[in-house]
């Protein structure tokens, strides 16, 4: 692996350096060096990409992962061993998005004028934040502990977010935190980051303050199975009850000044035409799409067309309020750029323009998404991340769908030589003696009845199976669910059938990591998760020794953007929206719930699916075999289906 990144990063700098040499014409300029890697678990796949990156003396490296877990493994354990194999020191910043970080100014004043109310959640914040902001030296919101997770009013009035911040005309810009990230950045040999503040910097690079990260020529995108999907949610135009609040309130602060007259009268109107267009949405939580069907689609459009109408009555004002101030004063500026960056996108989420799906999630009764996604991110993968390096290593894994890369260079467009040039690191493992792929004997089929929980046959099949299982491991196990409804039937029943369990819920109180900690912590427990505990949990040595697979993870189809992936992909060829995206996307997740298992050499255990599918070389409805290439793609577990074999060897851990 270690030689693929270097021979990318070599590849990809003497391009760079033959187009600067030819006078770095921006027309000309070469994309990037693509190596995409799938290193099993066990692999050292880190160190396999950190060590020839540093070693390439090519400053900054950028690595982008999905999950904090790893950027924490990478910054206290995987570095550490690369400086110390590389003999020199290696000077490595975590950064996060803006909105992490105090706002010296926004916190100063707060201090001269607090906030009306403090809600009960944010109390606890507001009374830590005194001496915390006087101490601290990053500004970064996790040091604030529990205070600082979670959504939260208080720090959304704080946070050091682009559209309010006044650049270099802020009074506290000199000892501004964002000022020292970008400084301290900008001297580093490596900056992690996570995929969302990636994609976001890409996008931010026009706009003069937004820009967080420095221009690299080596990024390293780990955890990259997921692309596709955040650069969908990376490149969505969104607007939100959240965002149009804090619009509000910074609005409603800038009041009180002789000049503010007319803003005062205005603000309440466009404030009305909000909660009105609000009260034409369905009551009921739940994602919708711009389908008459689902939405009284002319009434929300002759509401927004209000909205639009009273917020423009504030913008003209804040324009004639800049016009008044003083040369350099941005305020009034800033707020009227906002005003505008709301108009141009619920105008891009209503139009609804071809390429892209718009939709509209309640999450709650207050809290509302207006959302457009592009259906195919081919074009901003090549605009925003191939043309923006000179090397671009993707790895993770499980990047393969089947035995190559196809599916992930139709996802993101990658040419037949980056597909061809996609390296496989197997997993050193022994599955045969670590580990079986146990699909219990007489299994019916789940057929999607009972409200999307399955047939009752199945059900009943089921939860015998995952009980035999459990008090055979002794706990130890980790479920995996495809929906609540599932979860949520299931968990009753088994809590009733194995009282010597202790059984931990996935969002339930504990926050993620709370319940790993708790669950390998207790002895005999057992966790249920849904779609996030498929990926990322690495509970090595025995407190992990079962992990049952309920169902082959299919994603629902009533995912409007995924729903408009399949119709365009049946329109080029009929079946090929569940081969070439159903199917890869299931394959994927299935690989990466499975390989929860084994995660060094001497883990030992049994993963079961309960999905007899995977064994039948069947027919789908599309005339296509499918489980035998979805088996292939499936680490070598050995396969049994024999109760009495896999009883004992899980009585024997
Ligand atoms: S420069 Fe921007 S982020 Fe920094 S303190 Fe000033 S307004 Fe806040």
């Amino acid at each position: 692996m270690a030689e693929a990144v270097a021979d990318a990063i070599a590849e990809g700098t003497s391009q760079g350096r033959a187009w600067k040499e030819a006078g770095g014409d921006k027309e000309s300029k070469p994309p990037a060096v693509i190596q995409a890697i799938e290193a099993g678990t066990g692999t050292g796949k880190s160190l396999g990409y950190l060590i020839p990156a540093l070693a390439s003396g090519r400053a900054p490296v950028i690595v982008a992962t999905r999950t904090k877990n790893l950027q924490r493994q990478l910054l206290e354990e995987d570095l550490p061993r690369a400086i110390g194999i590389l003999g020199r020191p290696v000077k490595a910043v975590l950064a996060k998005g803006r909105s992490n970080y105090l706002c010296l100014a926004a916190w100063e004043q707060a201090q001269v004028h607090p906030p009306s109310e403090v809600s009960k959640g944010d109390y606890g914040m507001w009374m830590a934040l005194p001496q915390w902001a006087e101490r601290t030296t990053t500004g970064d919101r996790e040091e604030l502990g529990h205070f600082g997770e979670g959504e939260s009013p208080l720090w959304d009035k704080l946070n050091a977010r682009a559209e309010r911040c006044t650049g270099r005309q802020c009074p506290r810009y000199a000892d501004c935190h964002l000022v020292k990230l970008r400084q301290e950045v900008a001297e580093a040999d490596l900056v992690i980051v996570n995929h969302a503040l990636l994609l976001a910097d890409r996008k931010l690079r026009e706009s003069a303050f937004g820009q967080v990260l420095p221009d690299a020529p080596v990024l390293i995108l780990d955890e990259a199975h997921d692309l596709e999907e955040q650069l969908t949610e990376g490149f969505a135009e969104t607007w939100s009850s959240r965002a149009m609040r804090m619009l509000f309130t910074d609005l409603e602060a800038a009041l009180g000044s002789e000049e503010s007259g007319e803003l005062e009268a205005r603000l309440p109107v466009w404030e009305e035409a909000w909660e009105l267009l609000l009260g034409k949405l369905p009551p009921d939580n739940g994602t919708y799409p711009l389908d008459p069907a689902k939405l009284a689609l002319a009434e929300l459009a002759d509401a927004v067309g209000a909205w639009v109408e009273a917020g423009n009555g504030v913008l003209g004002t804040l324009k004639g309020l800049m016009s008044k101030t003083e040369e350099g004063d941005l305020s009034w500026a800033k707020l009227a750029e906002r005003c505008g960056q709301a108009f141009n996108r619920m105008e891009q989420i209503f139009a609804q323009p071809e390429g892209w799906v718009s939709t509209i999630t309640r999450e709650s009764a207050h809290v509302i998404h207006f959302k457009s996604n592009p259906i195919d991110v081919r074009a901003f993968f090549h605009q925003h991340l191939r043309m923006g390096f000179e090397s671009l290593v993707m790895t993770s894994a499980t990047l393969r769908d089947g035995k190559g890369f196809n599916g992930l260079g139709l996802r993101l467009g990658l040419s037949h030589e980056e597909v061809d040039r996609g390296l496989a690191v197997d997993s050193p493992f022994d599955f045969e003696e670590q580990a079986m792929l146990f699909v219990p004997p007489g299994l019916p089929e789940r057929r999607a009845a009972m409200g999307g929980v399955g047939d009752p046959a199945w059900i009943e099949a089921s939860l015998d199976a995952i009980t035999r299982l459990i008090a055979a491991s002794r706990g130890r196990a980790l479920v995996l669910f495809t929906s609540r409804k599932m979860l949520s039937a299931f968990r009753p029943r088994l809590e009733s059938a194995l009282p010597q369990i202790t059984f931990f819920v996935q969002g339930e109180q504990l926050t993620r990591n709370q319940l790993l900690t708790r669950f390998r912590t207790t002895p005999d427990a057992a966790l249920l998760g849904l779609a996030s505990f498929w990926q990322g949990v690495d509970l090595p040595g025995d407190a992990l020794r079962l992990v049952v697979v309920t169902a082959l993870p299919f994603a629902p189809p009533d995912d409007p953007v995924l729903a408009a992936r399949i119709r365009e992909a049946d329109a080029k060829q009929d079946g090929l929206g569940f081969r070439g995206i159903q199917l890869p996307q299931m394959t994927l997740k299935l690989k990466q719930g499975l390989g929860r298992l084994i995660r060094t050499r001497s883990d030992k255990g049994v993963v079961a699916l309960l999905d007899p599918r995977i064994l039948l070389p069947r027919e789908d409805p599309n005339g296509k075999r499918y489980a035998a290439q979805v088996r292939a793609s499936l680490p070598p577990f050995p396969l049994v289906r024999d109760w009495e074999r896999v009883e004992a060897f899980l009585r024997a851990l």
